[in-house]
């Protein structure tokens, strides 16, 4: 099929096959991919409002088993640079973001085996012990599954006692490619092949959590594998319903094992429109500014992004990966509206909750990312102890109390 009848097939809404989605993601005209994408856009999300959400960032520990080569935030076990965050690290972290306005903390971390499950509920309980209100999206799916095999529980069984603790919902991490080849070259079949991942997701819709979902892309996949990656969550979309949101980021190669180059702003805007395009079934997608930028991400709302993701007071895992760039509400409000658009303020399911706080009342400005342990901070937090390590070197550490 031609591009031209191709996007004729996009205009009238129906849906495109995975081949004339690679058709228009190698072919099209940029500025075609664009107004079609928008248009898509502006039919989903009429009266020009972009959203986007105040919440924390937060990787309660970078000790991981997985080690992915494309990940630059992960220490092995028993690592000197390794940390734990303590359950009072998480709440002054908490009060932080209430204070500018944020009511969500987005919490993943590494597969530390030296973490059983009881930790997470515990944390999750006394979090909403201390702050009924505020929501926990926590733990990507390889995370999930971690945790079930480290408690020897199937997963719908950790996903309800998550749950039961207080969890509210799932960020999409984890899923790079969702094609197995790609996933083995990435040494990240072992944390969760596509099916597992996929799996893992379904369970949490059937049992009624919203999650999002995400691609990393430009590592070692074919063009072809990454639509794949995109058809394979539209099936779930249409089995389950349960994905608010799509969220794309190009590889950051710096400091990695994996190393290369990352891709351009172009392919990221080529990719985020093939997505808008093939995504029928999802409402919203997100602008990676973490990874492209400012301005980059502000080009991504014209590209079919109807939302510009969350203000950034903490980032630790793209930074590692040579990436830092900050945007409190007032500079991202500020690129929506220079864009032609309406900020509003939302929340995990896209409810909108109203205007900038900011114009509301004084919040600090947030002009530097913090990170994880900015204040250091004990290498073991106390409540640690309370838990069984499986690990020699946190059973050694634990016993005398001097590293995690
Ligand atoms: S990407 Fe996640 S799972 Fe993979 S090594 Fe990094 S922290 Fe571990």
């Amino acid at each position: 099929m031609t591009i031209d009848l191709i996007a004729d097939k996009v205009r009238t809404g129906e849906r495109v096959s995975a081949d004339e989605a690679l058709e228009l993601y190698r072919r099209a005209p940029t500025a075609l991919l664009g107004q079609l994408a928008d248009l898509i856009r502006a039919r989903r999300h009429p009266g020009g409002v972009v959203t986007y959400i105040i919440d924390r960032n937060v990787n309660y520990t970078n000790v991981c088993v997985a080690k992915c080569n494309f990940c630059a935030f992960y220490r092995p076990v028993g690592s000197a640079e390794g940390y734990v965050l303590g359950f009072e690290d998480v709440f002054r972290k908490i009060d932080e973001t209430i204070e500018v306005g944020g009511g969500q903390l987005l919490l993943q971390g590494g597969h530390n085996p030296d973490l059983p499950l009881a930790w997470y509920e515990d944390l999750f309980r006394a979090v909403k012990e201390r702050y009924p209100d505020f929501k926990l999206h926590a733990l990507s799916p390889p995370e999930v599954i971690h945790l079930s095999r480290l408690s020897e529980l199937p997963v719908p069984e950790v996903i309800d006692r998550l749950i039961a603790a207080g969890l509210d919902s799932i960020p999409g991490g984890g899923a790079e490619i969702l094609v197995d080849r790609v996933r083995r070259l990435l040494h990240c079949y072992g944390k969760a092949t596509a099916d597992e991942w996929i799996d893992v997701m379904r369970h949490a819709h059937r049992a009624g959590l919203r999650t999002t979902a995400t691609m990393m892309y430009g590592t070692v996949e074919t063009d072809a594998e990454r639509i794949e990656h995109l058809i394979r969550l539209r099936a779930l979309q249409d089995e389950s319903g349960g994905f608010t949101a799509f969220i794309a980021w190009s590889y950051q190669p710096e400091r990695t094992e994996l190393a290369g180059t990352e891709a351009t702003g172009i392919d990221y805007l080529r990719t985020l429109a093939t997505a808008r395009i093939v995504l029928d079934n999802i409402d919203n997608l997100q602008a990676s500014w973490v990874t492209q930028g400012g301005k980059v991400g502000q080009l991504s709302l014209a590209f079919g992004a109807n939302d510009m993701g969350s203000v950034m007071i903490e980032e630790n895992v793209v930074r590692a990966a040579g990436a830092s760039y900050c945007m409190d509400e007032a500079e991202i409000v500020r690129n929506i509206e220079d864009a032609g658009f309406a900020a509003k303020r939302r929340n995990m399911h896209y409810d909108i909750l109203g205007d900038p706080v900011f114009r509301d009342r004084d919040v600090p400005r947030m002009l530097e990312l913090a990170t994880a342990r900015g204040d250091g901070g004990p290498a073991m937090p106390s409540e640690l102890r309370l838990y069984p390590a499986r690990s020699q070197a946190a059973k050694a550490a634990r016993a005398d109390g001097t590293a995690s």
